[in-house]
């Protein structure tokens, strides 16, 4: 984050530095995950799913520049219509730079907490979060394995009350960067410890994993994947040192192991869901 602060201020090319801290900073952690690895079983050269999870983070990957143009459209289309004049001026732009980040990153946390916690309380969305949750192992591979729907949902929801509110581009640039970093973190093999306390307010990899359980109780929690603080405030944290996680992934195998079909697994399952693997059916 000090280097695109430093990137911000020497005025280089935005299109080239967030690409290439992200690569970076994703580079880095595959490194780590061999050198210091979390769970000597989990290993992304190893895992069946690799090759579906690099195909996923391509795809998620390809279509955020497609998202961005779409989200500059509705925000010309408010200007248009005056429906969001008054608010454009909304954002506090004469606080410090660090205080706008802080800002921008606890409201796109707020409204990922929101978006991510719909995805597991109503069914016909769950399916398409599903992929996300069919990872048995944790490794930096699997931050991108998202559903399209999933990817584009999120994508077009979190910037867009900061944009509307007349945030300046560089601290959204740098609340989507905290997300990159973050999601690379958590989702990562990489031996990481946290003392008690941060579990509250930083995004740890216990957290997340827990959010990764087969249980539903700890499956329904975490949601946050930025800061816990939202999950703190509305009751959905499971805090790791209470809570024992045993398996990843789903309760029942129902997810295709085929690229393909787990693509299309969810449109077919919004006309004829199959009740016995209902998220609410399989705990009870
Ligand atoms: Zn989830
Ligand atoms: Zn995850």
């Amino acid at each position: 984050m000090g280097l695109a602060v430093w990137c911000i201020k020497q005025g280089h090319d935005p299109q080239v530095w967030v690409i290439g801290l992200s690569v970076g900073h994703f580079f880095t952690f595959v490194v780590l995950e061999l050198i210091l690895p979390r769970n000597p079983r989990f290993n992304l050269f190893r895992d069946r799913q690799s090759l579906n999870d690099m195909g996923f983070n391509i795809i998620t990957g390809a279509i955020r520049p497609f998202l961005a143009g779409l989200l500059t459209l509705i925000i010309v289309w408010f200007n248009e219509f005056r429906i969001g004049s008054d608010i454009a001026t909304l954002w506090p732009s004469s606080l410090p730079f660090a205080a706008q980040v802080l800002l921008a990153i606890l409201c796109a946390s707020f409204m990922d907490y929101w978006v991510h916690r719909a995805y597991h309380t109503v069914d016909r969305l769950w399916w398409f979060h599903a992929l996300h949750h069919s990872a048995t192992q944790m490794h930096i591979l699997k931050g991108g394995r998202m559903h399209i729907m999933d990817e584009v949902a999120h994508a077009l929801t979190t910037p867009l009350p900061m944009l509307l509110l007349g945030a300046p581009t560089e601290v959204l640039l740098m609340s989507s960067l905290w997300g990159v970093f973050t999601g690379n973190a958590v989702h990562s093999n990489v031996d990481q410890r946290f003392p008690s306390w941060a579990h509250y307010f930083l995004p740890t990899v216990q957290l997340h994993n827990l959010h990764h359980s087969t249980e539903r109780r700890y499956q329904d929690s975490n949601y946050s994947g930025t800061t816990p603080l939202w999950d703190w405030l509305f009751g959905t944290l499971s805090h790791p040192h209470h809570c024992e996680l045993k398996d990843m992934g789903l309760k029942e195998h129902y997810m295709p192991d085929n690229f393909l079909k787990q693509i299309l697994f969810p449109f077919k399952w919004q006309l004829k869901p199959p009740i016995q693997t209902t998220p609410d059916i399989i705990d009870t």
